[in-house]
């Protein structure tokens, strides 16, 4: 996950089902902030948007290195994965209000389809556009409406992602969903 509030993501690395997964390696939570990957004194993650609109929004440049910096780790995972004859394939996603509403069939098709998944969670106005093109990333929205940052959505997925590993719910059966 590429947030700018890593300490959000307490809430399900530290408890619960998906704090216990997380602890027993079921599944892997790394969190990364793109401040971390910014060059100047003032570690500066917003900038205007390109091609112009009102506010900030989180500047390309160091989400695209933070990405970067994750890939390069997914590679060496991926020539483990490939040589213990699995076949890995990696996924990345922005959060925006707008996107594809995400759905319990995601996060099925997500959890068996995928061994690695990237999301990016935005701030301010958002993320620049620019984001989206060089990674060529899809765009999830958790509802029809607008909240503060990406982060929430992000641990939504997580969690609704995470339940369908096997091994994460103590019994499998709870997976069938109840409506
Ligand atoms: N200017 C944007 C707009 O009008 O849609 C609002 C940006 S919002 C304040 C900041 C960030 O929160 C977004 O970039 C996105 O990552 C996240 N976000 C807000 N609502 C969301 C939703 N319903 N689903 C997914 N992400 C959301």
């Amino acid at each position: 996950v590429v947030t700018l509030f890593p300490d959000m993501f307490n809430a399900i690395t530290q408890h619960g089902v998906t704090g216990k997964a997380n602890k027993n390696n079921i599944f892997k939570l790394s969190i990364w902030n793109p401040r971390d990957f910014t060059q100047d004194n003032y570690r500066t993650v917003d900038d205007s948007p390109y091609g112009g609109g009102p506010g900030m929004v989180m500047w390309v440049d160091p989400i695209i290195a933070c990405v970067e910096k994750i890939q390069k780790k997914i590679e060496v995972r991926h020539r483990k994965l490939k040589s213990s004859g699995k076949k890995p394939k990696s996924l990345i996603v922005i959060f925006n209000a707008g996107g594809e509403m995400f759905s319990n069939t995601t996060a099925q098709k997500v959890a068996h389809g995928y061994t690695d998944i990237i999301f990016i969670c935005g701030r301010y106005e958002g993320i620049d556009a620019r984001v989206k093109k060089i990674l060529k990333a899809k765009e999830w929205s958790i509802g029809g409406y607008v909240l503060t940052g990406g982060e929430l959505p992000a641990m939504v997925c997580v969690d609704a992602i995470a339940r369908q590993i096997k091994g994460v719910l103590h019994d499998e059966l709870s997976l069938e969903e109840k409506r």
